[in-house]
């Protein structure tokens, strides 16, 4: 046995571990927007509304044994399901290896799930609830007070992020006299502002919207679709706060390092 055989052990589990939450995730991802309990009842197929036996609710290998459809009704399954039990997977086992077991750990799982939930239901809904994003502000200030950004950054990233949002959307609205963001992109941006603190809140807005341009841009010269069609903004600021918690505290280094 190798000494590195017992060490990739933790993340390992942790992976599975994070394939089950995926699992969950998509119940919400599914029932939320459509007002429903997360809890109650029993996972069924959409379509013919037969409940799923125990073997049709393994994460990702459920899919790949009914290659992809309902077992009664042939209605296919949406691809979402095992790649929302997969990255959810691939995250835990990730977040395992570079943050270690801790509070810290805890805090970035619960922000990215909350993150993959709110992207998913803002692509197909266009829609931010605030079952995830009112409870998230408050989980995130909460955890702040015993881990990272701490409480005063967390703070700061509530307001900040909040009230960036809230005076952009105020401003589109004065000049378009129409709603460019909602509310839900506001409370989200709070949300994440307490989880990763004021700093990490400006590189999640700046990510957010060079991603979100990129995109738009790249829809208009590919002629996919004009300005109207472009993707809700939320999407954009889960990924722009996906790379924060990552890559983010290393991009300040270096970019404050420049001055
Ligand atoms: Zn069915």
């Amino acid at each position: 046995m190798t000494g590195a055989l017992p060490a990739a052990g933790p993340p390992v589990v942790a992976a599975l571990l994070g394939a089950i939450v995926g699992s969950f995730l998509n119940v919400c991802i599914y029932r939320l927007p459509r007002r429903r309990s997360v809890v109650w009842p029993a996972s069924a197929c959409p379509n013919c509304r037969r409940e799923l036996s125990w073997y049709e609710n393994v994460p990702v290998a459920g899919f790949v044994a009914l290659r992809g459809r309902c077992r009664t009704c042939r209605q296919p399954i949406g691809w979402r399901y095992p790649i929302v039990e997969a990255l959810t997977a691939i995250m835990f086992g990730a977040a395992w290896w570079y943050y270690g077991p801790g509070l810290l750990l805890a805090s970035r799982l619960l922000l990215g799930c909350a993150l993959i939930v709110l992207f998913a239901i803002d692509l197909e809904h266009q829609l931010l609830p605030n079952a995830i994003t009112v409870p998230g502000v408050a989980a995130g200030f909460a955890f702040s007070f015993f881990t990272e950004p701490g409480w005063i950054s967390s703070l700061l990233g509530i307001l900040l992020g909040g009230g960036l949002l809230l005076a952009i959307a105020e401003a589109y609205y004065r000049l378009r006299r129409e709603e460019g963001l909602g509310m839900g992109d506001v409370k989200m941006l709070a949300m994440v502002g307490a989880f990763i603190g004021w700093k990490l809140t400006l590189f999640t807005l700046m990510a957010a919207s060079f991603s979100g341009t990129a995109i738009g841009l790249w829809l208009i010269v590919s002629r996919r679709g004009g300005m109207k069609s472009a993707l809700p903004f939320g999407t954009f600021l889960a990924i722009g706060a996906a790379m924060a918690a990552t890559v983010g505290p290393m991009f300040l280094d270096w970019y404050l390092g420049l001055w």
